[in-house]
C-alpha cells in the first residue's frame, strides 16, 4: 500500500469501527488528527568528516489517558504518515491493555545498516536533541521499534540527561538493564504475542502439534514469538527476513536459525552453507509465497501493509496473528472476516512490548527493580485480562476480534474524554 494512505486508512478504521459501535462523535473527532507532529532536520557528522542531514519525526497522537508512549523506528521507508498511523495505533493499543498512556511514535528516514556504529550513535543523539523539549516521563516516553534497540535507547537517554542535567530514566523505555531497563523487555513483544495466541488456542481447542506456523519477519518480535511457539510444540514451517524466506515441512529449530542469522546477518546465509542447512531440509521461497502458505497460523511480524487488496484473497491460513503493527490494511478487514479468517489484532497481540515498557517506567519511578519472574507474571496477568475483555465483546456483540479490541479502547478513551468535562457540565447538567 502506498505510504500516503496508511494514515488515512488507520483513521478510517477507527471511524468505521467507532461509528458502528455507537461511540460518541466527540471521541471520534478527537482521534481524527494527532495532537502534534514534529518534523526535524537531524544533522549528523559522518565518519568522513562531512555532515549529512536526515529527517526525523515524533508524533504525540492523543494523551487523554496519560503521557504519550511509543517507539522510534529507523527505516528508509519512514514517512510522516506512517509515524502518525503508528502513533494512532499506539493510542488504541495502550487503551486496550488499560495502560495509563496515550499514544505516540517516532521515526527517522534512514537505512541504519548503511551507517557505522559511531554514525548511528551521532544520529540517535541528534534525534534526541531535536525532540528533547517535547519528551519527558510525564509528557512523551519513547522506546524501541523497528531497527532500534536497547543500545540506541541508552544513547538517547544519555543525551537527554546531559541536556536536562538530571537523572530521568523514566523518559525512555527499552533501555539497557544497567541504565534502569527492565528485565524481560527484550522478549516482551514476542512473549505477549505468544500469550495471546495461547489464549486463543484454548478458546478454539487448537492443538499445538497440529498448528503449523509461518512467521514473516525474524526481528526481535518474530524471533521470540517463534521460539516460544516452537517450545510449546508448534511446528514453525516457514520463516522470512528482508532477504527472503525458507520453508521446511518438518519445521525449523528456531534457536539454530537465530544463531545462524546472528553470524551471517541474514537468513539467506542459511540457504547455502553451515550447520542449519545440514540439520534440516529447506526450500527457498519468496516473502509473498510465505504469506500465502497452507498453514494453520500466519504470523506477520515485520512491517505494515503486507496483506492488502492485492493478496487478501490468496491467504490460506485460517488465523492471522498480527505481531507487526498494521500488517493488514483496513480495506480488507471485511473480506478476511467474510472468508472466515480470524485476525488476532496488533493492538492486542503485540501489546506485550509496551506493557513491559510500562513496568519499566513504574520501576524507574519507584527506584525499585522487579525480578524477571515477576515481570513475566505481570505481563501474563495483564494480557490474559485484556484478551478476556476483548473476547467477551467479540462474543457478546458478535464482532471481529479487531472490532472488539477497538471497542474496548474507544470506550475507555471516550469515558476519559467525558470525565474531563462535558457539554452537560456547561449546560449545568
Ligand atoms: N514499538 C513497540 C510497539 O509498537 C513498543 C512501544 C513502547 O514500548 O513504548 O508497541
Amino acid at each position: 500500500m502506498a505510504d500516503t494512505n496508511v494514515f488515512e486508512d488507520a483513521v478510517a478504521r477507527v471511524q468505521r469501527i467507532g461509528t458502528s459501535a455507537g461511540i460518541r462523535a466527540e471521541t471520534l473527532a478527537a482521534l481524527r488528527h494527532p495532537l502534534a507532529t514534529l518534523t526535524a532536520s537531524l544533522p549528523v557528522r559522518m565518519d568522513d568528516g562531512s555532515t549529512r542531514y536526515f529527517v526525523g519525526f515524533r508524533c504525540r497522537y492523543n494523551d487523554v489517558l496519560g503521557p504519550t508512549k511509543g517507539g522510534i523506528r529507523y527505516h528508509p521507508g519512514v514517512t510522516i504518515e506512517e509515524v502518525q498511523a503508528l502513533a494512532l495505533w499506539m493510542t488504541v493499543k495502550c487503551a486496550v491493555v488499560g495502560l495509563p498512556y496515550g499514544g505516540g511514535k517516532g521515526g527517522v528516514t534512514v537505512d541504519p545498516k548503511q551507517l557505522s556504529r559511531l554514525e548511528l550513535e551521532r544520529l540517535s543523539r541528534s534525534y534526541m536533541r531535536a525532540i528533547a523539549d517535547s519528551v519527558g516521563p510525564d509528557i512523551d516516553i519513547p522506546a524501541p521499534d523497528v531497527y532500534t534497540n536497547a543500545r540506541i535507547m541508552g544513547w538517547m537517554l544519555n543525551e537527554y540527561e546531559t541536556i536536562r542535567r538530571e537523572k530521568t530514566p523514566g523518559v525512555i523505555t527499552g533501555k539497557p538493564v544497567g541504565l534502569g531497563g527492565s528485565l524481560g523487555r527484550d522478549e516482551a513483544t514476542g512473549r505477549g504475542a505468544f500469550i495471546v495466541i495461547q489464549e486463543f488456542a484454548k478458546r478454539r481447542g487448537l492443538e499445538p502439534g497440529k498448528t503449523r506456523v509461518a512467521v514473516q519477519g525474524f526481528g526481535n518480535a518474530g524471533y521470540h514469538v517463534a521460539r516460544l511457539l516452537q517450545r510449546a510444540g508448534y511446528p514453525i514451517v516457514a520463516v522470512s527476513d528482508s532477504q527472503g524466506a525458507i520453508y521446511s515441512e518438518n519445521g525449523f529449530d528456531i534457536d539454530s536459525l537465530y544463531q545462524h542469522k546472528q553470524e551471517s546477518r541474514a537468513l539467506s546465509g542459511v540457504y547455502c552453507s553451515g550447520s542449519v542447512c545440514e540439520l534440516v531440509d529447506h526450500e527457498r521461497i519468496t516473502n509473498a509465497e510465505l504469506l500465502e502458505l497452507d498453514v494453520e497460523l500466519l504470523v506477520p511480524a515485520a512491517l505494515e501493509g503486507v496483506i492488502d487488496a492485492n493478496n487478501a484473497d490468496k491467504i490460506r491460513a485460517p488465523c492471522i496473528a498480527e505481531v507487526a503493527n498494521g500488517p493488514i490494511t483496513g480495506d480488507v478487514d471485511e473480506a478476511l472476516a467474510d472468508a472466515g479468517k480470524v485476525v488476532l489484532p496488533d493492538v492486542l497481540t503485540n501489546a506485550g512490548g509496551v506493557t513491559v515498557s510500562y513496568f519499566e517506567w513504574v520501576q524507574n519511578r519507584q527506584g525499585y527493580p522487579l525480578t524477571l519472574d515477576d515481570v513475566r507474571q505481570r505481563l501474563s496477568d495483564r494480557l490474559v485480562a485484556a484478551f478476556d475483555d476483548v473476547w467477551r465483546i467479540h462474543e457478546s456483540e458478535e464482532v471481529s476480534m479487531r472490532a472488539a479490541a477497538y471497542r474496548v479502547a474507544l470506550r475507555r478513551i471516550g469515558a476519559a474524554i467525558e470525565s474531563q468535562g462535558t457539554q452537560e457540565y456547561f449546560a449545568g447538567g
